[in-house]
């Protein structure tokens, strides 16, 4: 007989894994759905693979879907129940995964979904009606399943219809998180991001970086890769000028595909950088002199640095304090 299958919301936390786990135990094949905004955290290569490793530990099928430039395009910028502490639009954001892996649910030939979400638990996104507001955005009620609060809340299509053991359910609330660790430790489950599962848009540094850029700049996929590497300085007529802070930053930096921006070096040891196209001639000589100040340039020397088409000759500034002023 086939296997009942669910497509679970699968964030890298622990709720997410013991909400997947609690069904499996249960004889249900389970397809965790990572869905990729953008935000999930700084290195995309290094998250992937984490979270393959924990789906396999518990026996779990993963699968990546990329909505980064729908996410920015339909839910960052005007969510209907606005944002939690910084620019993370999580009732929203959440609706929006929802609503996404319902759409999903004939590819995978699924019944339902899974979501790890616990009543009362995160000031935002998982109080009992912001589950109710969630249910109501994305349209799926009735095919989401909470299995770790499932007895606290009405029965869903798949306990009514006999797919799933309502009883071998959950009824965790609240922020302890006492259920959970034992339950991780039973399932021999060691490794587990923190409940945001590492999403940037809950950091604050990393929030008024956005908040900055959108003052100046509409906002792409692009600028939210760049926005998680380097110093980020914003020059006197407008332009953004980013400048690596490590040989990690460098690789990052040399990596990402470019198309609003572009990249430059200097002719000497020194960091990569980053600078919008299309500045001003006083923006990108700045731009050199600030990239050399945090080079092995010395003071009051002249460099040819080349940024694009054009070659400047310039010195770095007179210390990082000043090209400080300048730092978002
Ligand atoms: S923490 Fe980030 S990914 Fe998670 S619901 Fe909130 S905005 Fe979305």
């Amino acid at each position: 007989m086939n296997k009942i299958r669910a497509l679970a919301l699968f964030s890298g936390g622990l709720d997410s894994l013991l909400a997947m786990k609690l069904l499996i135990e249960q004889g249900i094949e389970v397809i965790g759905l990572y869905f990729d905004t953008g935000f999930g955290g700084k290195a995309e290569e290094e998250k992937q693979a984490y979270l393959k490793r924990v789906a396999d530990k518990i026996g779990a099928k993963l699968e990546i879907v990329d909505i980064k430039d729908q996410f920015i395009q339909e839910i960052l910028f005007d969510p209907k129940y606005g944002y939690g502490k910084n620019f993370n639009p999580c009732i929203d954001c959440h609706a929006n995964m929802i609503r996404a892996a319902k759409a999903l649910l004939p590819k995978y030939n699924a019944k339902f979904i899974i979501s790890g979400e616990v009543v009362g638990q995160r000031p935002m996104s998982q109080r009992f009606d912001a589950l109710k507001k969630v249910a109501s955005l994305s349209t799926a009620d009735g095919l989401i399943l909470r299995p770790l609060s499932a007895k606290l809340l009405p029965p869903t299509i798949p306990e009514q219809k006999g797919w799933v053991d309502r009883e071998k359910l959950l009824a965790i609330q609240g922020r302890s998180r006492e259920v959970q660790m034992r339950l991780a430790k039973e399932w021999g489950i060691e490794e587990y991001e923190s409940p945001s599962g590492g999403c940037l848009l809950t950091d604050q540094y990393f929030s008024q970086k956005l908040k900055e850029h959108i003052k100046y700049d509409d906002f792409t996929s692009e600028d939210a890769d760049l926005l998680k590497w380097g110093r980020h300085f914003r020059l006197p007529e407008g332009a953004k000028l980013v400048v690596s802070r490590n040989q990690e930053e460098n690789e990052r930096l040399k990596a990402l595909k470019l198309g609003k921006y572009e990249r430059f070096s200097l002719p000497l040891p020194g960091p990569i950088s980053v600078l919008s196209k299309n500045v001003s001639g006083a923006d990108k000589e700045l731009a050199a002199r600030i990239a050399l100040t945090y080079s092995k340039a010395k003071p009051e020397q002249i460099y040819e640095v080349q940024i694009g088409q054009e070659s400047i000759l310039t010195a770095p500034l007179a210390s990082k304090e000043e090209a400080r002023r300048f730092m978002v």
